[in-house]
């Protein structure tokens, strides 16, 4: 299944007459747990077809052997993938095409949304024996460029940062927090850490020192915090030369996005710290609704300036992207009411259009300016 690129790349249901495309969306349901299966939970969630979900609601009753059937609800997605649905499957549907189109110089963004525990950090990143969407796009990434390492020259940069209570702060080198600001690229965060990557090998380790760098629940020691965003910007620039010898240069960024967890924040221990976080937490995923909403309806004006979180995604959201949703579900019946809220979310989802996938290109070295041209060629022939 290709992705739309907009631009007439692709016609029918996903392509509008403006030019724009829409973003796909995708949900993965995951497995029982150990201890969901031990405390009595039931499964209230049927993925068929690989694109229909059916989502059973029981009556509130604790006896597992009285509960009744309520209702059952039907959604439909691009893709829908049941819990025996492995790393690589997923990857590959939901970010195999948008790497084909960052090593073209176009930007992709992929977000994972749900309630803590729903498997979003196990969708993203994964483990050392089923690495995440994280590690495997990198992974293709550097097995695409080594074919193609004939055509020009590719560098690829990655930076790993977090938004933690309107705090924007960096995963490969904590310390200060970082400012955000806007340059001719867009909002950038200040400092942040490009670490060149060479191989696959280096990166898993990478990310999961990373993501220990991911803020902790101060009550929970040891626990990634729930209210944490995590986003991996892959930057991959790819220079060559043109028909006329002039030197240019693609720039594509692939941002892969871990949400903070999608539901509301209660039962909170330690009161006055924790309903602020949680206010900013909202703050930060409502300011991501409300723009998903603005784009949804088309209008003019979205709220990017709201929060940290859509500042940093605001060329991922609307600007000229290729975007995927994955939300990430849980089967038990005791997570009805955020499994519901996360599937009306992402079939709200379904209806944001976004603007054509543009190239980023720019010609980096014209002919005509003789020396430094030389320079520029002995320098990409040095590199390869
Ligand atoms: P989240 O990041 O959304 O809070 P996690 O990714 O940490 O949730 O998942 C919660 C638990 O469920 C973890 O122990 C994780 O290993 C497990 N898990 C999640 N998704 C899957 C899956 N598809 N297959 C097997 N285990 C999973
Ligand atoms: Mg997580």
């Amino acid at each position: 299944r290709k992705l739309s690129m907009g631009n007439g790349a692709e016609k029918g249901e996903n392509f509008e007459a403006c030019g724009g495309s829409r973003i796909m969306v995708f949900v993965r349901l995951r497995p029982m747990g150990k201890k969901e299966r031990e405390n009595g939970s039931r499964c209230c969630v049927k993925v068929l077809n690989k694109r229909d979900v059916y989502l059973t609601e029981f009556t509130n009753d604790n006896d597992y052997l009285r509960l009744k059937r309520l209702r059952v609800r039907h959604f439909t997605f691009d893709s829908s993938f049941p819990e025996t649905t492995t790393q690589r499957e997923v990857y590959s549907t939901t970010t195999g095409d948008l790497l084909e189109a960052v090593l073209e110089g176009r930007n992709g963004s992929v977000f994972c949304y749900g309630a803590t525990g729903a498997g979003k950090t196990y969708t993203m990143l994964g483990t050392v024996e089923n690495p995440g969407v994280m590690v495997l796009a990198i992974k293709d990434l550097f097995a695409k460029v080594r074919e193609r390492s004939l055509d020009g020259n590719h560098t690829v940069h990655l930076s790993y940062l977090e938004v933690y209570n309107e705090t924007v702060r960096d995963l490969l080198s904590p310390g200060r927090p970082l400012i955000l600001r806007e340059d001719k690229q867009g909002i950038v965060a200040a400092g942040l850490t490009q670490y060149r990557a060479y191989s696959t090998d280096e990166v898993m380790a990478l990310l999961q020192r990373g993501n220990q760098n991911r803020t902790t629940e101060p009550t929970r020691c040891n626990e990634t915090s729930s209210r944490s965003h995590a986003i991996l910007q892959v930057v991959v620039e790819y220079k060559t030369r043109d028909a006329s010898m002039n030197v240019i240069s693609r720039v594509g960024k692939l941002s892969l996005i871990d949400l903070a967890g999608s539901e509301r924040a209660i039962a909170t221990d330690q009161r006055t710290l924790r309903s602020l976080e949680g206010a900013n937490i909202n703050r930060s995923l409502l300011a991501l609704s409300s723009c998903i909403n603005a784009l949804v309806e088309g209008k003019k004006h979205i709220p990017y300036r709201n929060s940290k979180l859509t500042q940093l995604l605001k060329d991922s959201l609307g600007g000229s992207c290729n975007t995927v949703m994955i939300a990430n579900i849980s089967p038990s019946n005791h997570s009805f009411g955020e499994t519901q809220n996360t599937l009306h979310w992402a079939d709200r989802a379904k209806e944001i259009r976004v603007k054509g996938c543009e190239v980023n290109e720019e010609v980096v070295v014209q002919v005509s300016e003789g020396p430094d041209q030389a320079k520029l060629v002995l320098e990409l022939q040095e590199e390869n």
